[in-house]
């Protein structure tokens, strides 16, 4: 048996977790969960696959891809959309927030845990909705450029 560095908190177990799922524990998936491991923030799945691979040239995209829709199952991560609808994966324990970005200026902002329960009950006062705020980016303008007219 060889020696296995253990992986940090949450991902000390993954290896076995990935295993029951029917996925073979291996270099390259290992690779993934280091990556993500270090991630601060989100993350989108082509920079993660750009990381993997100056990290280990062998990574195959389809891998990480499988790899990340199982870690999604799991409970470990969790996918959000990009302005262009791109998938960005959160790791999970994380905040409740939501995803704004400004059309004309191309900024980016993330609204924080407050202002996301503060949407959260404007939608379930109109209809009983229980929205998934972190899910989507919210597109439009920002407050200078709204008023820069
Ligand atoms: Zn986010
Ligand atoms: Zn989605
Ligand atoms: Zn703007």
């Amino acid at each position: 048996m060889s020696v296995v560095e253990k992986l940090p908190g949450q991902w000390a177990t993954v290896g076995d977790r990935l295993r029951q799922r029917g996925l073979r524990w291996t270099p390259q998936r290992r690779t993934v969960i280091e990556v993500l491991a270090e991630t601060d923030g989100h993350v989108a799945a082509a920079e993660l696959v750009a990381r993997c691979r100056s990290r280990n040239p062998s990574t195959i995209p389809s891998t990480v891809y499988r790899t990340l829709n199982v870690l999604e199952d799991l409970g470990l991560i969790r996918h959000g959309h990009g302005a262009d609808g791109r998938e960005e994966f959160h790791v999970l324990p994380e905040r409740e927030h939501g995803h704004l970005h400004c059309t004309e200026c191309g900024s980016t902002w993330e609204i924080d845990e407050s202002g996301a329960d503060e949407i959260a009950r404007a939608f379930r006062g109109v209809d009983g909705f229980e929205i998934d705020i972190g899910h989507v980016t919210v597109v439009g303008r920002c407050r200078e450029c709204a008023s820069a007219v």
